[in-house]
């Protein structure tokens, strides 16, 4: 089987009746980043930059992280990179003082964007970091942990500012570095439409989307059941974030776990997402599952889906929506 997989490695991730599903890496390390490459990825749809600023007492300066992000960029030898900024929190270990230690709700404190705009000398540079490795090669910056249209507009006019200084100092930049949400909290997936505008793309963390949305810990185990993604409350909002970014002509991808899951392809193909972000372990096995599918009759399938009730009615319609199907 993993011979078989292998060989899917040069083809296209499309769906049976011919349409063509955007599969991104979530990649870590310059090994993920080969592995993506190797794998047909269509280029870095997260990478997770807290990997540079964990185990260490330091703050990586503004050239420790041009390299990081500048070799990534050069490791996927002209495909899209997408570098997400800063997501610490009291949630994360780090050991540099930057995030505010015993915070009561780490999870709902000074983490990602809220920590980054409040600490601007930080966040400056590593947008003058990510933006000089934008003259490597394509490079779209994401946000994490959006709530509201009033944070995306301060990155915006703080990213200009920084590019505008670097011209000014010789650096050669992107003419635009695109610059996308990452939709985890509930607030900037619901308010999505009178936002949209600011944002150049957009993409979906269902981790994190799932705990806010359902109260549940990602991280507790005594919640067993209660952290899942086959929940009706999930599925109807992804299926109207997903709506409001096509209707709007905004790539929308998700990047959370789910993504990764081939038996839940058809799921979130139905749903509509017409880009993946995931771990390149599994970017085969969800190919396969998507060149197994028929998009239309998926698609068509997404008001039963829909109607579910509950875990068990959309496990119903996963099983009987396999991929192979119909
Ligand atoms: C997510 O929340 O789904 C996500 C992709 O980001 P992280 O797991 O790093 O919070
Ligand atoms: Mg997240």
């Amino acid at each position: 089987e993993r011979k078989q997989l292998h060989r899917l490695r040069r083809e296209p991730s499309r769906t049976r009746d011919g349409a063509d599903i955007k599969l991104w890496a979530n990649a870590e390390s310059l090994e993920d980043v080969a592995e993506a490459h190797a794998l047909g990825a269509a280029g870095v749809g997260l990478y997770r930059t807290e990997f540079l600023f964990l185990q260490r007492n330091e703050v990586p300066d503004e050239e420790e992280q041009f390299r990081a992000y500048r070799d990534l960029v050069l490791g996927m030898t002209g495909r899209t990179v997408t570098i997400r900024t800063l997501d610490l929190g009291a949630d994360k270990a780090d050991r540099t003082g930057l995030a505010l230690r015993g915070e009561e709700n780490p999870a709902l404190g000074l983490r990602g964007i809220r920590l980054s705009l409040a600490r601007e000398a930080l966040f400056e540079t590593q947008l003058r970091a990510i933006a000089r490795a934008s003259g490597y090669g394509p490079v779209r910056v994401l946000l994490p942990m959006i709530s509201s249209r009033e944070e995306v507009l301060a990155v915006r006019k703080l990213l200009l500012r920084v590019a505008r200084d670097l011209r000014s100092q010789g650096h050669e930049i992107a003419d635009a570095i695109p610059l996308g949400a990452m939709i985890e909290v509930p607030a900037a997936a619901i308010a999505l439409p009178g936002f949209i505008g600011a944002i150049d793309f957009l993409s979906v963390g269902t981790n994190d989307l799932v705990q806010y949305l359902l109260a549940a810990d990602r991280n507790n185990e005594a919640l067993g059941e209660l952290y899942s993604p086959l929940h009706p409350a999930l599925l109807r909002l992804l299926y109207t974030v997903i709506r409001t970014a096509r209707v709007r002509g905004k790539p929308a991808a998700v990047c959370g776990e789910m993504a990764g899951d081939a038996a839940l392809a058809p799921l979130l193909l139905a749903l509509g997402l017409e880009e993946f972000s995931l771990h390149p372990a599994t970017l085969l096995e969800v190919r396969q599952a998507i060149r197994d599918s028929d998009l239309a009759q998926l698609r068509a399938r997404a008001a039963s889906l829909l109607r579910a009730r509950d875990r068990k009615g959309i496990e119903a319609w996963v099983a009987a929506n396999v991929a192979a199907n119909p």
